[in-house]
């Protein structure tokens, strides 16, 4: 383990499955307490429970649910995303809302909840879950493209005004992670072009990829944790592709 977060308390939001149950393990791996903030309750149940941390049902949309949560963490991972697709004239307003709501109003919220304790400590890790679509566009995307380009530019933010305190601030900016959210969009695509999910995951997902392979949970978890240790505290205001060299091409 590259980091020692020994006294430390994290918050991961969407903490109870895929990349945030990850984040949860290898924050709890590297000594962190965790609070497991998810819709889902019971699985955030079962998810602190397994690390011997504290869980929290809230919806992230709700701003009154936020203000629910602790405001005392040391790392905040600004996790809990959705996805949906749909050409720009039949994108639904009020799914476009609810996606602006829950990855770029909640991590706002909770950055601005978490600062004030932070700075008072003179330490603080936020790492904001972005993707390669928050540095490129793809058709159809126009919520998920539109929130995680407004979450680089607040992690940005954050970052030139936590600097002094000894707070940082960046993104993880993954390519297609095998995970429940990228499961349910090969279900899609393999109905929708009527073609076996081997090849969604070869000829659609991972064609702009130049690592065929899909990302694993485990792997996001470990940049997260990274960005959290000792070693990492002039890395700010960054946005760091893990992504098979799908931005590169
Ligand atoms: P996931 O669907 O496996 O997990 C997301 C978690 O967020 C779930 O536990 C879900 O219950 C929770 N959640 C959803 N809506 C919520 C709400 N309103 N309030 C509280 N919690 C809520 O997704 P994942 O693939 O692990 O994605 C996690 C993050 O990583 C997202 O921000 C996603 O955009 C990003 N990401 C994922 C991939 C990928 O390929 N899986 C790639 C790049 C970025």
């Amino acid at each position: 383990m590259t980091s020692d977060l020994d006294g430390r308390t994290a918050l991961v939001t969407g903490g109870a499955g895929g990349i945030g149950l990850a984040c949860v393990h290898a924050l709890a791996a590297a000594g962190a307490k965790v609070h497991v903030v998810d819709l889902d309750g019971e699985k955030a149940e079962a998810a602190a429970g397994a690390v011997g941390g504290w869980a929290h049902a809230a919806d992230l949309t709700d701003p009154a649910a936020v203000d629910g949560l602790p405001a005392e963490v040391d790392i905040l991972v600004n996790n809990a995303g959705i996805q949906h697709v749909a050409p720009l004239e039949d994108f639904p307003p009020e799914r476009f809302t609810r996606i602006q709501a829950l990855m770029v109003t909640a991590p706002f919220l909770l950055i601005r909840r978490a600062l004030p304790g932070m700075y008072a400590r003179g330490w603080g890790r936020i790492v904001n879950m972005s993707s390669v679509h928050g540095l490129r566009a793809s058709p159809f995307k126009a919520a998920y493209v539109a929130a995680k380009h407004g979450l680089e530019g607040l992690s940005k933010v954050a970052a030139l005004e936590g600097a002094e305190h000894g707070v940082t601030s960046n993104c993880v900016s993954p390519g297609y992670v095998r995970t429940p959210l990228v499961d349910g969009q090969i279900d899609a695509q393999a109905a929708e072009h009527g073609i076996p999910r081997a090849d969604v995951v070869a000829e659609v997902l991972l064609k702009r990829a130049a690592i065929k392979k899909l990302i694993e949970p485990g792997d996001v978890a470990s940049l997260v944790t990274w960005l959290c240790s000792p070693h990492a505290g002039h890395v700010t205001g960054a946005s760091i592709p893990l992504d098979g060299g799908w931005t590169a091409a």
